[in-house]
């Protein structure tokens, strides 16, 4: 086989540790790169064995001089509760880190990756969300130092690519869940099962009818793999990747519920500042050009991903 040295920025989050896990089982060279803002040594850790395996702790908002054949970069904190921690650092990380990285794709002449986002279609006024709906956000409110980021950052890539020629590869991910997403990040796949294992009532924000698709880590690894190794036609997105099957908040919260058998019950709180009515892929495109389609239902993601959870609870309470 051909095996190549990829660097993957934020390789030990929630995605980037399932990608390290993938590329390592296919035979290549991974150097993780994380400042360990969000992401976590466990995550990563049945990985150190491995004598291909490398971890930098590094902040991309730094240069980084290494030797690569490919870049994935996912470094950004996800969550609105960690991106508003600290929004000029998010803001940091999306456009210096992308600078950076593609400085060194540059150099290097590695081809490069980028996990955008749904996000850059802000509250969108179209329904699903094609690659070529311009979007719509709030430049000033406090979700823009994720969302502008995220689209200052393609606008790097596209203008390095036509400037300099990079080899760029674009990915706007949805909604994503599954092992590993961390605890208390706030996401809302996590919140219900986190509080649905402990007895606690879930919290809806808003009345509950607002939407979102929800895609299954695996299915999402095999996106960005399918999308990092299609070369025939130059493709270079923005391509949407995310499961198309919409589903409500409220019906989200009572599936969690049934499905952990927990006798909590719901409680409204009110949607937090410029929350996305909805928001569905259309995803078309990497059908088309990648033969993608989403393969894991809610209904078994959401099993193992309740098993997991299950048992870090579990491993929290049996830890003195
Ligand atoms: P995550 O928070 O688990 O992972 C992000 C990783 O980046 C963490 O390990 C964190 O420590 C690291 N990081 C943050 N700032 C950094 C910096 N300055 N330098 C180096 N490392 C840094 O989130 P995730 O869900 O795994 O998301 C990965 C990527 O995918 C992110 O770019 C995110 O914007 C994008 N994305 C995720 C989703 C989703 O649903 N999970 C949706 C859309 C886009
Ligand atoms: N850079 C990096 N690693 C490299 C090459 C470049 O981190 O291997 C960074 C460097 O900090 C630079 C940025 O990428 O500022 C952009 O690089 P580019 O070559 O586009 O710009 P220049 O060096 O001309 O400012
Ligand atoms: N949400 C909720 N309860 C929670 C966490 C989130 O009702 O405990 C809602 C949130 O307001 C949003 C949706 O669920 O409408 C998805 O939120 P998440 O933060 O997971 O993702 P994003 O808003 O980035 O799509």
């Amino acid at each position: 086989m051909n095996r190549k040295r990829i660097l993957i920025t934020g390789g030990a989050g929630f995605l980037g540790s399932h990608l390290c896990e993938r590329l390592l089982e296919a035979g290549h060279d991974v150097l993780c790169v994380d400042n360990f803002f969000t992401g976590n040594k466990p995550n990563i850790i049945h990985l150190l064995e491995n004598p291909y395996f490398e971890v930098l702790r590094h902040d991309v908002t730094f240069p980084l001089y290494v030797e690569v054949d490919e870049i994935y970069n996912l470094a950004c904190p996800a969550s609105p509760v960690h991106y508003q921690y600290d929004p000029v650092q998010t803001v940091k990380t999306s456009v210096h880190g992308a600078i950076n990285m593609l400085g060194l794709a540059k150099r290097t002449g590695a081809r490069i990756f980028q996990a955008s986002t749904s996000e850059v279609y802000g509250d969108p006024a179209m329904h699903p969300q094609t690659e070529s709906y311009w979007g719509n956000v709030n430049p000033i409110g406090p979700r823009a130092c994720y969302d502008e980021g995220k689209r200052c950052a393609e606008t790097l890539f596209f203008d390095y690519h036509r400037q300099y020629g990079l080899d760029i590869k674009v990915v706007r991910i949805f909604n994503t869940y599954g092992p590993r997403m961390h605890p208390d990040d706030g996401r809302v796949v996590s919140n219900f099962i986190v509080q649905a294992l402990k007895g606690e009532n879930l919290t809806i924000y808003g009345d509950g009818s607002q939407t979102r698709s929800f895609c299954y880590v695996d299915d999402m690894i095999e996106g960005f793999i399918r999308m990092m190794e299609h070369t025939p036609d130059g493709f270079t997105g923005p391509v949407n990747l995310g499961n198309p099957v919409e589903f409500s908040i409220l019906e989200l919260a009572r599936t969690v519920i049934a499905k952990v058998g927990s006798a909590s019950s719901i409680e409204f709180r009110p949607l937090p500042v410029n929350d996305p009515m909805q928001r569905k892929p259309d995803i078309a495109l990497a059908q088309e050009k990648l033969d993608w389609f989403p393969s894991v239902q809610l209904e078994a993601g959401l099993d193992r991903t309740i098993a997991y959870f299950d048992a870090l609870l579990s491993e929290r309470t049996a830890t003195p």
